[in-house]
């Protein structure tokens, strides 16, 4: 249960003066939210910039360009002529000169009411020179000279959205903040003393109220030391998850060999040592008394699923059963054809489980899973469903492709009579500080490099002013039979804009290619798509326009082109990952990184690096220098864990820290009991990591 204390925080911000049904909903949309925002997800939004008010001229002095605070009397009204064609000017004064305030729209009423002639005003905007006279256009505070000290002389400016004022936004933060109380204290006194940090509560009213642009670095005490209150979140959740699935010990699973010979002699190649590497790795893992919890990570065609297919055997032969989970329906089928041969081989029952699967057939499957009639068992999140009883689950191998979280390694593993061990596949490759918070300290392998007899693919770079050049390109890779995916402009806002772009896209190419132009998006239906990139991979269309769902993994070895529209919006991971799509089969490869100009220094670095390297470590390495961790591989859909106030490309070494703390915590007061334990389960809330509260073992 969330302790009382946070409630305020967690309610919801239409509680707060201000906040009506209209700017609740602009509200969620500045904060990038799906749901209602709360009083929290204000407190936790930053502000981006700061205007200074603090310069306060007399008129004489005033020097325009500049943003200005000033006392002025207000003397007399001019309303525009034309019925709003012109602006309404207000001519005020001081001791030394004049100004006038200038309305554009039609605000006669509001400017009477705000600016009665004859009062004294206090005002701030910017101020400008207009035919050598002093005016301030939309003064940005105008209030009774009494209130002269409500005009904030530093102002943070915060993120919004289009038709809600910053202003607005801000006025909801501050009055968030005012409800945001002390709060046990969790860190450790005497580390917080040498650090100099503030309290939490302190640190976050700090970051709302920057003095200078100095303030916004990701440096200074307040910030450290939220980042480091984030951090110790995401670690300690991390440290509770493993210690439950650790909590009961393994079971050991030795590899006998037999099974594996067979499927190994009907595969077409030797293994690399990179994959008998981690094959032993894994062996290792699954023959001693403790549970596996590994990770392993290779680029796209690395050649994973050999891997997983060679520890689930081992499962086999120890006399279990294994699972092979994926992200999506296809991947599942795709992972269900590139096994069947293997499990042939062996002599080994495969079947598949997604959740197209109902009725009789899905009954008789789960009956003949719990009579352990099936040895390996391929799906989708389908395996979750609490029917799901297999005889004796030796092993999970869990194909994150970056998907699922925490929670769901949680659920499949606890499926067996005794825990199974658990492999974790990612196609992502995830620089080594941020592996850290998304996988704790669980045991990582990796594979480096490619198999053998895989191509490089040739990279260009090249602005959509050459347009035709690449349609010519086209033409000739589909006169070949080759196949050529064309992935669309991504606009992070819009899923609606995405496809609209899709749309027009694939019309204008079936003008010159007719019905070889096929179309899949993020809004078909799942057996929609599925159909559609069937029909591309059997190669009945030849052009697939795609917005980004094109799924990672997907196998089609006839694919030689890959244009990529609007490249400069991508991020690298995401662009490698897209490139990875194509190269897979005998022809030559080229991937077509088409840009709109201008294009910015980063976005070329991005582009460029690209193009020098196709290894995925590299361009992770590249991709969290050039923009940090909050952005890197689309975070949002990578289901790595973003950050507010942490920055992993600064904060590395208070990621480290965090860890330390935290399994320094796990060693005292695992059960989160003691004094420190109780704040630290308030910490936890307030990261939102309620999953991993139920995780603390209860004595
Ligand atoms: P991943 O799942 O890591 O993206 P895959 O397991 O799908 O990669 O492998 C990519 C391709 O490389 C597949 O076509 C696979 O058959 C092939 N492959 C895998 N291992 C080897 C190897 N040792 N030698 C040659 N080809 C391999
Ligand atoms: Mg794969």
């Amino acid at each position: 249960m969330r302790p009382s204390i946070l409630f305020p925080l967690f309610a919801e911000a239409r509680t707060l003066k201000g906040v009506g049904p209209r700017v609740e909903k602009l509200l969620s949309k500045a904060l990038g939210k799906d749901a209602p925002p709360r009083i929290l997800d204000l407190a936790f939004h930053l502000p981006f910039g700061l205007v200074d008010r603090s310069y306060r001229p007399a008129l004489i002095e005033a020097e325009p360009g500049r943003i200005a605070t000033l006392v002025v009397n207000v003397l007399d009204h001019k309303p525009g002529r034309g019925h709003g064609k012109q602006p309404y000017r207000v001519l005020c004064s001081d001791d030394t000169g004049l100004i006038e305030l200038v309305f554009f729209a039609l605000y006669g009423d509001r400017v009477q009411q705000q600016l009665p002639a004859g009062t004294k005003r206090a005002i701030s905007g910017r101020v400008e020179s207009f035919s050598g006279r002093l005016q301030m256009p939309h003064p940005d505070y105008i209030v009774p000279i009494e209130e002269l000290n409500t005009i904030p002389s530093n102002e943070p400016v915060y993120g919004s959205t289009e038709g809600l004022s910053p202003r607005v936004v801000a006025k909801a933060v501050t009055a968030a903040l005012e409800r945001v109380r002390d709060l046990p204290e969790w860190q450790d006194p005497a580390f917080l003393a040498r650090e100099k940090w503030p309290s939490f509560t302190a640190a976050l009213h700090a970051v709302h109220a920057p003095a200078s642009e100095l303030d916004f670095a990701l440096d200074t005490l307040a910030r450290r030391r939220l980042a480091y209150d984030e951090l110790l979140a995401n670690q300690l959740a991390l440290a509770l998850t493993r210690q439950r699935l650790r909590v009961r010990n393994g079971r050991v699973l030795k590899a006998t060999g037999k099974l594996r010979s067979k499927a190994l002699a009907a595969l077409p190649f030797k293994l690399t040592a990179a994959q008998t590497q981690a094959i032993g790795e894994i062996d290792g893992d699954m023959a001693s008394g403790s549970r596996m919890l590994r990770l392993l990570q290779g680029d796209v065609g690395a050649g994973k699923t050999v891997v997983a297919m060679m520890s689930l055997l081992a499962a086999v032969e120890a006399g279990t059963q294994g699972a092979l989970m994926a992200p999506t329906e296809l991947l599942a089928r795709q992972h269900m054809a590139s096994l069947e041969a293997m499990a042939n081989a062996a002599g080994v029952k495969l079947a598949l489980l997604t959740g197209r699967e109902r009725g009789a057939s899905r009954d008789a499957l789960l009956e003949r899973l719990a009579a352990g009639d099936i040895d390996i068992l391929v799906g989708t999140h389908a395996l979750f469903s609490t029917d799901v009883a297999f005889r004796d689950l030796g092993l999970a191998v869990i194909d994150e492709q970056h998907r699922f979280g925490v929670h769901q390694r949680m659920l499949l593993q606890g499926k067996g009579n005794t825990p199974a061990d658990v492999l974790v596949m990612t196609a992502t490759p995830i620089p080594r500080t941020l592996e850290l918070t998304a996988y704790g300290d669980m045991e990582v392998s990796r594979l480096m490099g490619r198999p053998p007899g895989r191509k490089p693919v040739e990279t260009r770079v090249l602005p959509a002013s050459r347009r035709d050049e690449v349609i010519e390109g086209i033409k000739r890779a589909v006169a070949k039979g080759e196949r050529v995916y064309w992935v669309c402009p991504l606009v992070e806002e819009s899923e609606k804009i995405d496809l609209a772009a899709a749309e027009d896209r694939a019309a204008e190419l079936a003008e010159i290619f007719g019905s070889k132009v096929g179309l899949v998006h993020g809004k078909m239906k799942g057996p929609d798509r599925d159909a559609a990139m069937a029909r591309f991979k059997a190669g009945e269309t030849s052009i697939l326009v795609a917005t980004t769902v094109i799924e990672v993994g997907v196998d089609v070895p006839e694919a030689t082109i890959m244009v990529i529209e609007h490249a400069e919006r991508f991020g690298l991971a995401q662009l490698h990952q897209l490139r990875g799509r194509v190269g897979r089969g005998a022809a030559k490869s080229t991937c077509l990184l088409v840009y709109y100009p201008p294009l910015g220094p980063t976005a070329k670095e991005r582009l460029q690096a690209l193009r020098r390297t196709d290894d995925g470590f590299v361009i992770a390495d590249e991709d969290l220098r050039l923009r940090g961790a909050g952005e890197l591989l689309g975070t949002k859909q990578s289901g790595l864990p973003t950050f507010r106030f942490a920055d992993i490309s600064v904060h590395g070494e208070l990621l480290k820290a965090a860890q330390d703390d935290a399994q320094l915590i796990m060693q005292r007061d695992s059960g989160l009991s003691g004094k420190r334990g109780e704040a630290l389960r308030t910490l936890l809330f307030l990261f939102e990591r309620d999953e991993a509260v139920r995780y603390i073992r209860t004595r």
